[in-house]
């Protein structure tokens, strides 16, 4: 298998809260007893965990980012690297695979990702209508709470920024929009694979409008991940109110202007 996705991986693996029972692996087991997991989670000393979910966060990152870091933070961070290298070879080993997928959505993950000397980071970033996301963070799905405006408004202007900002350090960088990607799934799929110079084989699982999920193990994530056999693949209806939809739409403007959404609800297409 040329490519495995591990659902959050960079998130979840150091943060024993998400993979702890509220959040099982997708594949229904608990990461700790999920058959691909519990060997490489085992390798996770309690200073690496500690040390990737206090220090690889937004707040962090001026020093994370910066040339100049106090020795001891400097010496930590190395030590963290060397063992995320090899965590993240572990799982490329056990899934016998080339490229590994990880949707961890926080941009301090990747750019640490990047400062690994022995892998190659490619960043996808995934963009979508903000007012879409705005809808969607509006309802709680299962272990993920309802996310309010303002939350989701702060997040999805830093995130986007932060991603962009990705360019710098990643071996290649790609803007995908999630209204393309639901448009044509096979197209974007393909875009993808060569953007990382490999070809998109074995696609036979994906269709225009729908997908045939197996089971994987994927971290954290949607618990739509839970969902196995054949998948509709649609774009999510979005309805805001008249005085929301306003509200939202100047405070998002850069985004709307950057990401060629149109200020009224009119979706357009790319191909
Ligand atoms: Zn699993």
């Amino acid at each position: 298998m040329l490519f495995r996705s591990i659902g959050e991986g960079a998130r979840a693996l150091f943060n024993a809260r998400l993979r702890s029972q509220a959040v099982p692996c997708s594949c229904g087991s608990q990461v700790s007893e999920c058959p691909f997991w519990k060997d490489i989670i085992r390798e996770i000393d309690s200073e690496t965990e500690k040390f990737g979910r206090e220090k690889i966060r937004i707040p962090y990152l001026p020093l994370l980012m910066g040339p100049i870091k106090p020795r001891t933070f400097q010496n930590q961070f190395q030590q963290f690297l060397s063992k995320t290298e090899e965590l993240y070879k572990l799982v490329a080993k056990n899934a016998g695979c080339k490229v590994i997928v990880d949707s961890s959505k926080n941009p301090p993950h990747a750019f640490m990702l990047s400062q690994i000397p022995g892998m190659d980071l490619y960043v996808v970033h995934l963009v979508r209508d903000p007012r879409g996301v705005i809808s969607s963070w509006s309802k709680p799905k299962k272990y993920l709470k309802r996310l309010s405006v303002k939350r989701v408004i702060l997040n999805l202007l830093s995130f986007n920024f932060l991603s962009e900002l990705l360019r710098r350090y990643a071996k290649g960088y790609l803007l995908i929009r999630y209204e393309d990607l639901v448009h044509n799934p096979p197209e974007t799929l393909k875009k993808i694979a060569n953007f990382v110079n490999e070809d998109a084989k074995d696609l036979d699982f994906l269709e225009k409008t729908r997908a045939r999920i197996g089971v994987q193990h994927l971290l954290a994530s949607n618990p739509d991940k839970y969902t196995q056999g054949w998948i509709s693949i649609e774009e999510q209806t979005w309805n805001l109110s008249r005085q929301k939809h306003l509200l939202v739409s100047l405070m998002t403007f850069p985004l709307l202007y950057r990401y060629r959404y149109p200020f009224s609800k009119t979706f357009f297409y790319e191909n």
